[in-house]
């Protein structure tokens, strides 16, 4: 085969993908996009991309250089622009900002890894990080699958307290254990929401727990749009978000395959559409924002203790949290819980394992 008949083959291949995965094929609604969207997605125009495609390691390199803050948000505002300022992601935390949180929306990325951040062409996250506080080797519980690890996510415990383990959807295996985060917020008179990719995600809802529920297909792009409405519509105080595209890249192309690296790179994009509507919206300043992932992977698999598996980003963005500060906190997936209640001064379930990330919300000296 011609260099020139296989590089149209693999071209071909990567829009496939690329509408696959954003839903475009499906022909799912698309919510307003960015201006900017076309993704400058790291293609590397070589053979060596192609003979890498499936479980690549050896994947086109993004040089990273921490950017700065105003520079490096080609962002969105791609909603209706409003009269307020179209800065681009605006700066929430600043030091000294007596802001209180009256939201907390939290982003699962299924399946990524941090070193996926640092290869992948990711100006939304890049810039969130520069505004945020990351913990770039957080640890999920094990197994380190989707349904386990969401649970200790939500619910603040290890599997042995949530009793969730297996990650299937199943209706006769029950529910989580509480209390969870919904449950407990939901007590305190504050309303919830979850908009999630995976059906499965169900087993996580307690009774009375979570006032609106959405499954909303398999991709991403399904997800944020149901995601924008709630936030244009009926925005909770608790929001969860989860976006399936970068695992099922991996399960089908490779963890870090140049697939899996374009699909980190459309999430991204897509996180910023959400990130706008909190802005246009006029909720981001008082919303303390996490951005994780439920376990990483490696080859087309995860599941195991192996550091590939377990480790995920950690990213906390919103009032009081210290820009551009890399946490010394040692993170486990349940933090993530607790650090949402301590947000909105709720106390900590006593049988809990979580912690609240308490550096998050350190203001630091101008
Ligand atoms: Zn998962």
């Amino acid at each position: 085969m011609s260099y020139r008949k296989s590089q149209a083959i693999f071209n071909i291949a990567l829009l496939a993908l690329i509408l696959l995965l954003t839903g475009c094929a499906s022909g799912a609604a698309s919510a307003p996009l960015p201006s900017t969207l076309p993704p400058t997605v790291p293609v590397a125009s070589s053979t060596a991309a192609i003979t890498d495609l499936p479980p690549a390691t050896a994947t086109p390199t993004k040089p990273k250089p921490s950017p700065p803050l105003a520079a490096a948000t080609p962002e969105p505002t791609a909603t209706v622009p409003t009269s307020s300022t179209l800065t681009p992601i605006p700066t929430p935390a600043t030091a000294g900002c007596p802001c209180p949180i009256s939201h907390v929306v939290i982003i699962s990325i299924d399946g990524l890894r941090p070193d996926a951040l640092e290869e992948a062409d990711t100006p939304t996250l890049d810039a969130l990080r520069a505004q945020g506080a990351y913990q770039p080797a957080a640890q999920t519980v094990l197994p380190s699958v989707t349904l386990v690890s969401h649970a200790s996510m939500v619910s603040g415990m290890s599997p042995e307290k949530h009793g969730i383990f297996w990650n299937s959807n199943d209706p006769e295996l029950g529910k989580v254990q509480g209390p969870t985060l919904f449950s407990v917020v939901h007590e305190a008179g504050l309303s919830t929401a979850m908009v999630v990719g995976k059906p499965k995600l169900e087993h996580l809802v307690l009774p009375g727990s979570v006032d609106s529920y959405i499954y909303a297909g398999f991709t991403d792009r399904q997800v944020v749009n149901e995601a924008l409405a709630v936030i244009q519509s009926d925005m909770p105080a608790l929001l969860f978000i989860h976006l399936p595209d970068v695992d099922s890249a991996g399960h089908a192309l490779g963890w870090m395959s140049l697939g899996q690296l374009l699909a980190v790179s459309l999430t991204d994009r897509l996180i910023g559409e959400v990130v706008s509507a909190l802005e246009t919206e006029g909720y981001l300043d008082q919303t303390l924002l996490i951005i994780t992932a439920d376990h990483g992977g490696s080859g087309i698999k995860h599941g195991s203790d192996s550091p590939e598996d377990m480790t995920v980003p950690w990213l906390a963005v919103g009032p009081g949290a210290p820009a551009g500060k890399v946490l010394q906190s040692k993170i486990i997936t349940y933090d993530t819980a607790a650090t949402a209640l301590a947000a909105f001064g709720l106390p900590i379930p006593t049988n809990w394992d979580g912690q609240p990330v308490l550096e998050i919300f350190e203001e630091e000296p101008q």
